[in-house]
């Protein structure tokens, strides 16, 4: 397959936004311990850019929800693949995403971990692709709002590849 890559994101913009985020993160949550939990596996890259990038302790769990297949479009079935292994009850809790596409997957994990009690929920996601909305999603921290293209690089994939691109890029065919 003959896939080109264009860049829309270049490193250098990444990393300092990222830089901004964990810096308003952690005027946010002046007391420690914050509970990261990324969604595998695409938040891996920005999860460890971040988490290098707050000064409040945290600590690190992270859970697998399937909603994509291998293909490009979202079949709307959400599952849990891998649940946490530490418990968040009582916890300050920043889901920390790649991407928020349809926000099926958000609206679900939300739901998820708000049964679990926590002391409070938010979202940080790298993404943000607004105009593919199903579900309204409350974002607290945004990287960048893209528009409706596919893109992988930064921890995103396309039937696997692609996730160590330092940056952004749309693909096209
Ligand atoms: P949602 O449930 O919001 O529709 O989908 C969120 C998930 O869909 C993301 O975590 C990501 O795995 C996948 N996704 C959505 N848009 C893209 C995209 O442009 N590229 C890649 N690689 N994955 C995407």
């Amino acid at each position: 397959m003959a896939a080109r890559l264009r860049v829309l994101i270049p490193e250098a913009r990444l990393q300092a936004r990222v830089r901004e985020m964990g810096q308003e993160i952690s005027r946010d949550y002046p007391e420690g311990p914050l509970y990261l939990v990324g969604i595998l596996k695409g938040s891996f890259v920005f999860l460890a850019d971040l988490v290098r990038s707050i000064s409040t302790d945290v600590r690190i769990d992270f859970i697998g929800i399937s909603s994509y297949g291998i293909g490009k479009s979202s079949s709307g079935e959400v599952r849990v693949t891998k649940d946490l292994d530490i418990s968040v009850e009582g916890r300050d809790v920043l889901v920390v995403e790649d991407i928020v596409d349809s926000g099926i997957t958000l609206t679900y994990l939300t739901h998820l971990l708000a049964q679990r009690k926590p002391k409070s929920i938010r979202i940080a996601t790298m993404l943000d692709k607004p105009e593919r909305r199903q579900r309204a999603v409350e974002v607290a921290y945004t990287g960048f709002e893209i528009p409706d293209e596919f893109v992988v690089g930064y921890g995103l994939d396309h039937a696997e590849d692609y996730r160590q691109l330092r940056s952004v890029c749309v693909l096209e065919n």
